[in-house]
């Protein structure tokens, strides 16, 4: 069977969660397509050259260790607005995309250029305050010194660079579900996710 679920949204939104829950919920494989452009960032950071660091990409053996850093984020979106970056990892996503079982790939641009006929489209979204709030209670215990006014900037910075670059922007497919988390939990937000994706398999078969 092949069923994709296209999910995009800002950082933080808690796609990355509510994604790996569904795919344990219906057992389809996963790809977190912002790891990719983070290994890329990192390797960046490091001096190779992007396209260099896509040839030596195996996804299964990234190392999320010290891949969730500001440095590495802001690396991140900044490759990410380099076309020759992106043309080089449609193919790659694609075919992962149509994996037989079913899977599901979180990102940005998944909707509205990876996968534009997905069977079905989740937008993942939550009020910029509870994005922060989020993203600081994740990385605090690491990192004593952080400060949630400098991860206030950092996540502003990158919302308007991945949505106002010219290649690929994040904005919401016209045909996706608008999923705002603001004030649910992750329970609650995977539920309704789990609910909508439901449906749409109950139609299908
Ligand atoms: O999802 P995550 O925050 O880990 O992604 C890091 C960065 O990678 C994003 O800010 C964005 O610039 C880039 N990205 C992208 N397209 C994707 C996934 C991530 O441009 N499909």
């Amino acid at each position: 069977m092949k069923f994709t679920v296209a999910i995009d949204g800002p950082a933080a939104s808690g796609k990355g969660t509510i994604s790996r829950r569904i795919s344990e919920y219906f057992g389809f494989s996963y790809l977190d397509t912002g790891l990719i452009y983070r290994f890329i960032g990192l390797k960046v950071l490091s001096g190779f050259d992007p396209l260099e660091a896509i040839a030596q990409l195996n996804y299964d053996e990234i190392e999320v260790e010290g891949l969730r850093t500001e440095a590495v984020s802001k690396m991140a979106s900044q490759i990410a607005s380099d076309i020759k970056v992106r043309n080089a990892l449609v193919e790659y996503q694609r075919e992962f995309s149509r994996r037989c079982g079913g899977a599901v790939l979180d990102g940005r641009d998944i909707g509205t250029v990876i996968c534009p006929n997905a069977e079905i489209k989740l937008y993942i979204t939550a009020s910029e305050e509870i994005r922060a709030n989020r993203r600081f209670q994740e990385l605090a215990e690491k990192d004593k010194g952080l400060k949630i006014e400098s991860l206030i900037v950092e996540l502003r910075a990158r919302d308007l660079a991945d949505k106002e670059r010219k290649v690929s922007p994040l904005l919401k497919a016209e045909d996706a579900v608008l999923l705002d988390t603001t004030e649910l939990s992750i329970d609650a937000s995977v539920a309704l996710a789990v609910n909508a994706i439901s449906k749409v398999i109950r139609l299908s078969t």
